[in-house]
């Protein structure tokens, strides 16, 4: 963990380090978007300590490029160590992952409050996913949000539906038939806008609130449903879980109870679980997995790729599908270890008789790759971001009516 706890405040004073002088363009617009009116520009590592240094306190963030002249990135964060920096740094760097995740390391080991990295080419999507993994984006003027979130504020969220599900797109690779939607947490502030998960569900975890948050998407997507219903043939819906669920060994018959409730079929539930969820491993959990695949729910295996324990958890629980982790779904187009990484996973998941989903599907060539390798389902950008029910059935209707139209002209 770094220095400072996770903030909620906005961002305005910004430093960006790279010597491509296209990049800084670029994140200047994004920044600015973002709200920033501070936004200072170093092409290498030595002038940005020079800027560090004069700025009196730290930026509310600084993007860094690894590879630069004179010093370079890595170099830079060791000098940041000795400053004991206390604020925001995200990595970016044309390097490939390997690189990234080392010096990721490196800058966590030394308590710099470093928040991700993300592979070039730079765009707004990545920028913002970045930045929002701590910080809440404030694009309206007014809004309230210098006081970090509490557990007792996520509480009375969870119990005044301030938690809504937005649901991202599924579709079959062969088909493109739109196959499922995986409901994704949103906390509709009144005062902070919307907040994304990566900045509340840690906070549900840390003060035991994990439980009721399942419960609540359980109850949204169930409400739902009914206009889930008209998107597609029996399309699935994935939930996914925390870890305290796997604890509670009511949990299968207290859920079962409530989809019997609703007339929904089991099996067009899937539960999603992390890897880093299953190393802890305990009878329980066991339990809870073994009784909800008994009871005709799927189960996927999430994040796939980024957790040691791959094999052992893929023959010990009984796993439907595969999610293949959007970090090497995204560079694997331009680097040869994301696509080694790609590619095994995919012949591990295969070799297991599981369905292969990729997660982080951008371009039309992540598209044609993760085809020529068999995956068969794929969620990202390149099909559709997250969005609420009623912009879901839109974007649905629009979609289902172009697949109609190129399927009659290919018939034709
Ligand atoms: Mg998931």
């Amino acid at each position: 963990m770094g220095r400072v706890a996770m903030t909620s405040q906005p961002i305005a004073s910004v430093l960006v380090v790279d010597d491509d002088p296209i990049l800084c363009a670029v994140a200047r617009t994004c920044f600015q978007k973002f709200g920033a009116s501070d936004i200072s520009v170093a092409h290498n590592g030595l002038d940005a300590l020079e800027i560090v240094d004069q700025n009196g306190g730290p930026f509310d963030f600084i993007l860094l490029d690894l590879k630069m002249p004179v010093m370079d990135g890595v170099q830079f964060l060791r000098h940041m160590d000795k400053r004991a920096y206390e604020g925001l740094i995200g990595i970016v760097s044309g390097e490939g992952p390997a690189i990234l995740s080392l010096a990721m390391d490196l800058a966590r080991k030394c308590g710099l409050n470093v928040v991700g990295s993300i592979a070039k080419p730079l765009n707004m999507t990545r920028l913002e996913e970045l930045v929002s993994k701590q910080v809440v984006l404030q694009r309206r003027a007014g809004q309230k949000v210098d006081e970090p979130l509490t557990a007792d504020e996520l509480e009375a969220a969870l119990n005044s539906n301030q938690i809504v599900a937005h649901y991202q797109p599924q579709v079959a690779v062969a088909s493109g038939i739109l196959c499922g939607v995986e409901a994704l947490a949103r906390w509709q502030h009144p005062e902070r806008g919307t907040i994304p998960p990566d900045m509340f569900v840690p906070l549900a975890e840390d003060s035991g609130l994990m439980a009721l948050l399942t419960d609540r998407m359980i109850e949204r997507v169930i409400s739902d449903s009914a206009k889930l219903n008209n998107i597609g043939y029996r399309s699935t819906i994935s939930i996914n879980l925390g870890a305290s669920v796997l604890q509670d060994t009511a949990f299968p018959d207290k859920v079962g109870a409530i989809i019997e409730r609703s007339g929904l079929e089991k099996s067009r539930f899937i539960f999603e679980l992390t890897e880093s969820k299953l190393v802890e491993d305990s009878l329980d959990s066991m339990e809870v997995l073994a009784r909800m695949d008994l009871a005709g729910f799927q189960l996927s295996l999430d994040d796939f790729g980024t957790q040691f324990s791959n094999m052992e958890q893929l023959s010990k629980f009984p796993f439907k599908e595969l999610k293949i982790d959007r970090g090497f779904v995204r560079s694997a187009a331009t680097d040869e270890r994301s696509r080694a990484t790609v590619e095994s996973c995919v012949w591990l998941g295969k070799k297991f008789g599981l369905r292969i989903v990729a997660e982080g599907v951008e371009t039309t060539m992540d598209w044609q790759f993760l085809e020529s390798l068999g995956v068969d389902i794929l969620q990202g950008f390149r099909i559709a971001k997250p969005m609420a029910v009623d912009d879901l059935l839109q974007w649905a209707e629009t979609y289902n009516a172009a697949r109609d139209r190129t399927k009659v002209a290919a018939n034709a």
